[in-house]
């Protein structure tokens, strides 16, 4: 498949059309600067714009750009970034109107992002209405993170009408790489405890225990937790009051202060980028070297932190553009942690490298107790993956057709000789309503059945009459009866009870034919083919009910060239699952047979 990966920021737009297949990023395009002065390149080269500079020009002009692009034709879906899915997204998920009122919602809690996310959903509506919208949220991986480490410690009632409480971010690049370290160790993630130092310009630090996310360093804002390239990480809430009292600062400037002009900008004062940094160190730049140390310091204080929440752990792995490549990094931060098991291979660290062929690097010394991996994340590919997970399983439910339920109250066939017995010699059966299968039909024409403990009026005769006498009955008709019939496929009644029914002109006592129908599904050979299942085949139907989902097992095919789709259950079940006729079922088939259908459409 090959998605559109969108990732549209307050102030830059990044756009990628990734092959799934190949897991390559197949066109790239990159908008920088937006606000101020646009730069735009597409596959790397500048492209003109002259266009007025504001952010929905600019995201159209995008847009169009990549429609114009041949490649945009084999796009089959979209995959969006989006910073804050609150508390109510742990999944990516498919994007219609209720998930965008739920995004623009959240926007109070990513002010600087959801709302650019949001634009770029909406723009791709109006460029590409026939393409499936996924939102892929960077918060969903930690919604598993337990209350005690969600909660900050204030007013709950405050915290709680505000919602306020630790959301994490980087989730998208946490679980991925939490993944490619399991298939590299080749040890399911159920089994493995990862701390996972997501180190680019953003930084946060995440405890996975056993595939799921219990703590993470950012927090409810991307501000708090590790020194990152511009944003100060955690600091004491008393400096923003002094900040404010003694330093005059407005709470604007004060935001400013803290996500524009601090961490590796503030310490070092050289900007933010973490080569330059060392080189700095290195030729004596004391602010660079307090800024280093102040990052590896405070990263080995949360690896500590986490290793204990844990109990222990099995993996380090480091990640993002310093996490990657920063050498001295890895170095200084591990260097400290011997006593925890971690043993860093000094020559691995420095000259194995990562790269498009090798994305994982085992660094640790063989006698290592804790693997420590360096990972090369992929958001984009992440959300590419992702994306394609939601919109296959959108396909599959479009794909596989529903199958229409009726629910078959209890009624009577009947053979000639019984018909001549209730109703008269030669007596005809009158329609009463024509049945969805063809030729068959609901009569005017009624019986009571009388059973050992009571009995039944009014119960229907189906038309025509049939070779064999069948009573359908339900499990609590039966109880009430005071008969035990089995559950029987249609027309094979022999060794089955027999019962009593009266007539208007007379009585028959059957020897046999009171059956509990097998549930079934009758099928022409057409839609036999489609589902890839033959006659007499078992398989499991899934009513797809929000509030009581149910499968209905061990459901018999039944294919005819007479039989129109549809399946029968009686009363009780249609009571336990709360079903009327006309509603849908949809049949559980193996992924390969979904495949071949999704194929064929
Ligand atoms: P973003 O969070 O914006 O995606 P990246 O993951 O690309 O950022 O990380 C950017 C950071 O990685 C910068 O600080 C950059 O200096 C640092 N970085 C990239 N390559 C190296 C390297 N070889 N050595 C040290 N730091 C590096």
């Amino acid at each position: 498949m090959q998605i559109l990966v969108i990732n549209c920021g307050s102030s830059s737009i990044k756009a990628d059309i990734i092959d799934t297949l190949t897991k390559k990023s197949i066109f790239e395009l990159d908008a920088e600067r937006i606000n101020t002065s646009p730069e735009i390149t597409i596959n790397k080269n500048l492209v003109e714009y002259n266009g007025e500079i504001n952010f929905k020009n600019i995201l159209q002009f995008c847009f169009q750009k990549i429609k114009n692009d041949e490649l945009s034709n084999s796009i089959v879906g979209i995959g969006h970034r989006v910073v804050h899915g609150g508390d109510v997204y742990q999944q990516p998920v498919l994007i219609d109107e209720h998930v965008e009122k739920i995004i623009e919602d959240l926007c109070s809690l990513a002010p600087l992002h959801n709302p650019a996310n949001l634009a770029g959903i909406q723009e791709a509506k109006e460029i590409f209405p026939s393409l499936p919208n996924v939102a892929v949220f960077d918060t969903a991986f930690h919604q598993t993170i337990p209350n005690r480490a969600k909660y900050y410690a204030i007013d709950k009632a405050i915290a709680d009408s505000l919602k306020i409480k630790r959301y994490g971010f980087h989730g998208t690049s946490h679980k991925y790489v939490a993944e490619k370290a399991s298939n590299f160790l080749q040890t399911d993630l159920k089994n493995l405890r990862i701390i996972s130092c997501h180190l680019g310009n953003g930084a946060s630090v995440c405890a996975i225990e056993y595939g799921r996310s219990v703590e993470t360093s950012m927090g409810f804002t991307p501000i708090e937790g590790l020194l990152m390239g511009s944003r100060s990480g955690d600091i004491d809430a008393g400096i923003i009051f002094h900040l404010a009292k003694k330093g005059n600062l407005s709470l604007e400037q004060i935001e400013e202060l803290l996500n524009k002009k601090s961490g590796l900008t503030g310490l070092s004062g050289i900007g933010n980028d973490m080569r330059d940094i060392i080189l700095q160190a290195e030729n004596g730049n004391e602010n660079c070297r307090l800024a280093i140390q102040v990052f590896t310091h405070r990263l080995t204080k949360y690896i500590g932190a986490y290793a204990a929440i844990m109990g222990g752990f099995d993996v380090l792995l480091f990640t993002g553009g310093i996490g990657e490549n920063a050498v001295e990094i890895r170095n200084r931060v591990c260097q400290k942690m011997n006593f925890l098991g971690i043993d860093l291979d000094d020559d691995k660290n420095k000259t194995e490298k990562l790269s498009d062929e090798k994305e994982v690097i085992n660094i640790s010394d063989e006698t290592s107790r804790i693997k420590i991996l360096a990972i090369k994340t992929n958001e984009e590919l992440a959300i590419a993956l992702e994306s394609e997970k939601i919109i296959q399983e959108k396909n599959k439910v479009n794909c596989v057709p529903k199958i229409p339920i009726a629910v078959s109250a209890r009624h009577v066939h009947v053979t000639r000789e019984t018909l001549d017995i209730l109703f008269g010699k030669d007596y005809e059966l009158t329609v009463f309503k024509n049945l969805s299968q063809p030729g068959q039909f609901a009569a005017n024409e009624m019986v009571t059945i009388v059973g050992t403990k009571n009995k039944i009026e009014n119960v229907r005769i189906l038309g025509p009459i049939r070779p064999k006498n069948q009573l359908e009955i339900s499990r609590t008709d039966e109880f009430f009866l005071g008969i035990d019939a089995p559950v029987r496929d249609s027309g094979n009644v022999a060794g089955t009870p027999g019962i009593t029914l009266i007539g208007a002109k007379g009585t028959a006592i059957l020897k046999e034919g009171v059956i509990q129908a097998w549930r079934h599904i009758h099928m022409h050979p057409t839609d036999a083919a489609i589902f890839g299942v033959q006659d007499k085949d078992i398989v499991n139907v899934d009513i797809d009910d929000d509030e009581r989902p149910l499968t209905f097992k061990n459901v018999l095919i039944r294919v005819s060239d007479k039989f129109k789709l549809e399946m029968h259950i009686d009363t009780d079940e249609g009571n336990a699952a709360q079903i009327k006729s006309g509603e849908e079922g949809t049949l559980m088939l193996s992924e390969k047979a979904v495949s071949l259908i999704v194929k064929n459409v």
